[in-house]
């Protein structure tokens, strides 16, 4: 039995992927500590998306291999593997095993070959809490990509599109309930190419029925990273109707100007993204719809960012995420010509928050006097100005990415508790609790 630790990096996939590498782990016994300076193994899941994740990533491995004592292992897994794996292990010795990303069988036996280390009683650390018992988990439905987007490299690190059998995602939706977790947020590069691999049409809304019925007491399933052509109404009308699954989607855009979006290999038609985000508000009137775009691709021009700024004025997104381009050196877009510069990058990333933030004031407002069901996620107290505060969120929010719900009284983590909102500001809201544990209407 040893000790581990992981240190995540990354996205919401690659902490699945942690749980995941977690779980096996422990079906071998071991078991995790929550310091690194505890553990006989520490495990590194890396982030490769952009030059500063990579960066983070290594430097992360750097320091832990300086503070590295006689006998621990230091483990390098997941997406920078991929591509720097090799590089890694020469550049920085103190590595002991470096694993493919989705390699769990392999840290699982090679964790049975280490001896654990001798520890004082004083060294010795509690476990963590299991990641299943917070009241939302990730649930990673595939991996890889088929998408040929020129600023992306997870094809070239993840490979093509690669689903899990439902069986398998579902029994672990079994497991994820059984403890107790409220919320599960399905993920994956594409989560609405699900099963295309595996000669599915429309595989997401009967992986999504499936799901439905086998955790009818899992009030919210959340649909994370959707793409745009992939939308399809079939997938609409399923969310409407089954009664678990949260009326939010996340559909990253990137761009609106279609010259852009062509320059991007991204489906480069704006009439279609209207009429998919009609067809949504439609099936599902209360329906958030999250976004995010990148802004200063290269030869981005002021009237194409312009046009962007004009779209999300126009489509009023729930929620908006805006990122700087970041060329990875081994994606086609770094070496484009025309690289914005970065001064330039940040400022329309500035003014582009400035209209997405006016959007979610607006429609935040629209939330006051009504009645919202919060799922808490830290209890109280914390004390503002004197008061109790519990922070949940409602299902207009993604875990970690969204806004949240300012809910007055100390309430047990996992809770859900019916709240009328108060106040609203630009991107949280504070609300008031009329009824704990109320039957959960997932329209909020
Ligand atoms: S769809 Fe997403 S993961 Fe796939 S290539 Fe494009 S940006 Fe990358």
């Amino acid at each position: 039995m040893v000790r581990y630790h992981i240190v995540t990096l990354g996205c919401a996939k690659n902490v699945a992927d942690s749980e995941r590498i977690g779980r096996v782990l422990g079906a071998g016994a071991h078991h995790e500590v929550a310091a690194p300076d505890a553990a006989d193994v520490i495990i590194v899941n890396t982030c490769g998306f952009i030059d500063a994740a990579k960066e983070e990533s290594v430097d992360t491995i750097v320091e832990l291999a300086a503070g590295k004592r006689a006998g621990q292992r230091l483990v390098v897994a997941g997406c920078l593997t991929a591509l720097h794996g090799a590089e890694l292990r020469a550049d920085v010795p103190e590595i002991d095993a470096v694993f493919g990303a989705e390699d769990w069988a392999g840290i699982g036996a090679w964790a049975q070959t280490i001896e654990p280390l001798r520890l004082d009683a004083q060294r010795y650390d509690v476990p963590e809490t299991s990641a299943a018992a917070r009241p939302s988990a990730y649930l990673k439905i595939s991996d890889g990509c088929n998408a040929p987007c020129t600023f992306c490299i997870i094809p070239k690190m993840k490979g093509r599109l690669h689903s899990a059998p439902a069986g398998d995602i579902i029994a672990e939706a079994r497991r994820l309930a059984a403890a107790g977790v409220r919320e599960i947020v399905l993920v994956a590069q594409d989560s609405t190419d699900y099963g295309r691999d595996l000669g599915q049409i429309d595989g997401l809304p009967a992986l999504l029925e499936q799901l439905s019925a086998a955790v009818p007491g899992v009030p919210w399933l959340r649909v994370m990273y959707a793409y745009p052509g992939h939308v399809t109404p079939r997938l609409a009308e399923t969310m409407a109707r089954l009664p678990n699954v949260v009326p939010y989607i996340d559909v990253p855009l990137q761009h609106a100007a279609e010259s852009v979006l062509r320059r991007m290999k991204r489906p480069a038609n704006t009439r279609m993204v209207r009429e998919m985000i009609d067809t949504l508000r439609a099936a599902m009137p209360g329906i958030a719809v999250r976004t995010t775009f990148i802004v200063g691709y290269p030869g981005e021009t002021e009237d194409e960012f312009r046009e962007l700024l004009a779209f999300v004025r126009e489509m009023a997104f729930d929620r908006v995420g805006c990122f700087t381009f970041s060329p990875q050196s081994e994606s086609p877009a770094a070496h484009a010509p025309d690289q914005v510069a970065e001064r330039v990058k940040r400022r329309r990333q500035r003014r582009l928050m400035e209209v997405a933030q006016q959007v979610s004031t607006i429609r935040n407002r629209a939330l006051l006097g009504r009645e919202i069901d919060v799922l808490v996620e830290s209890a109280g107290p914390e004390r503002t100005g004197g008061a109790e505060i519990s922070i949940g969120r409602s299902y207009r929010d993604a875990p970690e990415v969204d806004g949240l719900v300012l809910l007055r009284g100390a309430f047990p983590p996992g809770a859900f508790v019916r709240a009328r909102v108060t106040e609203t500001l630009a991107y949280d809201v504070v609300a008031e609790p009329v009824d704990v544990e109320a039957a959960v209407s997932r329209r909020g």
